[in-house]
């Protein structure tokens, strides 16, 4: 650190300096199938939906349902007075406008919404979605969050991803051109064939299409970072146990974050520093501690470095 306060550009406090409150999220599933999983289409190589599911998701129960739920319990908590109803599972701008409006806005009836964020994928933002997204915009708080993991043609092929390179710009690029507060992207680091210079071109590739429009009242773009995880049951579980695939330790990914962090503009919000799959489901990287030590981890090694999100970017 140096006197520049955080390391790096936290989400909890833009959400409390844009709210004026604690804003926590409180993720939910439509339990409807990922496009890329139908019509014999096998899924990305990593994929494992069970994954995926958000907790309120796994006892049965409408979008509504399971926000009341949800929201009920971490006010018991305390943790926090508004919240983000986050369409976590699968990809959830895909369907009939009317549809998605419908459940959109059951989201945002919610007594304690104060947002809504919908992830999905790249080739699922057809333009009647995306004027749909627009209107709701100009009376919501919405974000979109776009599982991006790559920018590089040849990654986005062996992942099996089902999309180019070019359609996540383009998505980005079309998103950035609505009145949607926020997109995120999904990022994986650590995967196969990928060095430390092809992640930086990933994350250079993607800050720089927040630049397609103006600023808006909240950050345009944010990252979630994730380490590559091997999933029981997936394709990526053969190859790395056929030893095709490496995974880092807890220690080699610190620095791999903290180096792409370094060249990632401050005004970036990181949603996540590393993924969080429950053990039950992880084959491997198998680390020590559970998620807080592994943040405080990373976070250590900014501190021990003396650096921040950031100090190296060239914009
Ligand atoms: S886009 Fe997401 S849900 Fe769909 S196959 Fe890939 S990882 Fe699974």
């Amino acid at each position: 650190m140096s006197g520049r306060g955080e390391a790096y550009t936290a989400l909890s406090g833009c959400l409390r300096e844009h709210f004026g409150m604690r804003v926590w999220r409180v993720a939910v599933s439509r339990h409807k199938e990922c496009p890329n999983r139908m019509g014999g289409r096998e899924g990305c190589i990593f994929c494992l939906p069970a994954a995926y599911e958000p907790a309120a998701a796994l006892t049965a129960g409408s979008v509504r349902e399971q926000l009341e739920r949800g929201i009920a319990r971490y006010r018991a908590r305390g943790v926090a007075e508004g919240f983000v109803a986050y369409l976590q599972s699968g990809s959830n701008t895909y369907g009939s406008v009317e549809e998605l409006r419908a459940v959109y806005l059951e989201a945002l009836a919610v007594r304690g919404v104060v947002a809504l964020s919908i992830a999905t994928r790249p080739d699922c933002l057809p333009a009647d979605v995306l004027s749909m997204l627009d209107e709701l915009s100009g009376a919501y708080h919405i974000w979109v969050e776009l599982g991006i993991q790559s920018m590089h043609e040849r990654t986005l092929k062996a992942l099996d991803r089902g999309h180019s390179a070019e359609c996540s710009a383009q998505a980005i690029r079309a998103l950035m051109g609505t009145r949607v507060q926020h997109i995120v992207a999904h990022m994986i680091l650590g995967l196969p064939g990928e060095t430390i210079e092809d992640m930086h071109a990933s994350m250079r590739e993607v800050c720089m299409l927040r630049k397609e429009r103006g600023e808006g009242a909240f950050p345009r773009l944010g990252l979630k970072l994730h380490h590559l995880q091997v999933m029981r049951g997936t394709r990526l579980e053969a190859a790395w146990r056929a030893g095709e695939v490496e995974v880092m330790d807890l220690d080699e990914y610190a620095r791999v974050v903290v180096e792409v962090l370094e060249r990632v503009p401050r005004d970036v919000v990181i949603h996540r520093l590393c993924g969080e799959a429950a053990r039950e489901y992880l084959c491997a990287p198998i680390w020590p501690g559970d998620r807080l030590a592994h943040v405080a981890r990373i976070r250590d090694e900014f501190r021990v470095r003396g650096t921040w999100q950031g100090r190296l970017s060239v914009e």
